[in-house]
C-alpha cells in the first residue's frame, strides 16, 4: 500500500475549511491566511485560526 504524499501546493483541509463560520465568534467567517508565516484560514473577525499547516 503506498502512502499518500502530501502536496504542499494543495491544501484540501483549507479549501474545505474556508468560507466557514467561525466556530469562536457570531460574525467571523474563516479566510485564507497566513499564521505566523504559515497556510492558515483565519477568522476575518476574531483572528481566531480555524487551521494552520507547518
Ligand atoms: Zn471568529
Amino acid at each position: 500500500m503506498q502512502r499518500q504524499e502530501r502536496d504542499p501546493t494543495s491544501q484540501p483541509v483549507i479549501a474545505a475549511l474556508e468560507g466557514q463560520e467561525c466556530s469562536f465568534c457570531d460574525e467571523g467567517e474563516l479566510v485564507r491566511n497566513t499564521y505566523k508565516g504559515n497556510d492558515a484560514v483565519i477568522c476575518d473577525a476574531c483572528d481566531t485560526p480555524g487551521a494552520q499547516f507547518w
